[in-house]
């Protein structure tokens, strides 16, 4: 079974004249490895999420990105030299090398996600809670604005997405899969889908 912890609470809001968003990140020890799953862009935050776990950006083994808008990327560059992972591939300085199925190494399945952005993805991690997907932004939520019941799931909007039946067919996909989801901005949550199928 693989651990998993949120180091930090994603918040999506207005603020004045501009807009303050961080994604959820989230660590997976797995298989001896620990891999951050969106490192966000509030570099503050992160750090000392990172330090309440007794760590340092150096210790974690990989990272993997649900999608590659920034506010769930800029603090890669807190990592230097690390594995990054996207859906099907592993980036190494300027090598690519293509995986299938787990992140290599582990028991952590990776689903094929868009919808919100083509190259989206969802890890499933296998809990003693149960099967935890880190959804990224297949759900996000403005501060205050997140509803959890069955339909708001599948009909909330998401105006950011690039193709809305992808979308609605990822989310069902991994509402059938999963226990436990963990959105791009929000709150962890256990969706009640029974009657969804
Ligand atoms: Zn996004």
């Amino acid at each position: 079974m693989s651990k998993l912890k949120i180091l930090v609470e994603g918040y999506a809001r207005k603020s004045g004249d501009h807009y303050e968003a961080t994604s959820n990140t989230t660590l997976i020890e797995d298989s001896w490895k620990k891999i951050i799953v969106d490192p966000g862009c509030n570099e503050g935050l992160l750090l000392s999420g990172l330090k309440k776990e007794g760590l340092r950006p150096e210790d974690i083994d990989m990272i993997f990105l649900t999608h590659y808008h920034p506010d769930h990327v800029l603090n890669v560059r807190l990592f230097p030299n690390i594995d990054v992972l996207d859906c099907d591939k592993i980036y190494r300085e300027d090598r690519e090398y293509s995986y299938k199925g787990c992140i290599p190494g582990t028991k952590i399945e990776v689903i094929a996600t868009s919808g919100h952005a083509n190259e989206h993805a969802t890890p499933l991690v296998r809990t003693d809670d149960g099967v935890v997907a880190v959804a990224g932004d297949l759900w996000w939520w403005e501060d205050g604005r997140q509803k959890t019941d069955a339909k708001s799931l599948l009909s909330q909007k998401d105006p950011l997405a690039t193709d809305k039946d992808a979308l609605l067919k990822s989310r069902k996909r991994i509402l059938q899969k999963a226990d436990w989801i963990v959105p791009g901005h929000g709150k962890m949550f256990r969706p009640r889908n029974d009657r969804l199928t």
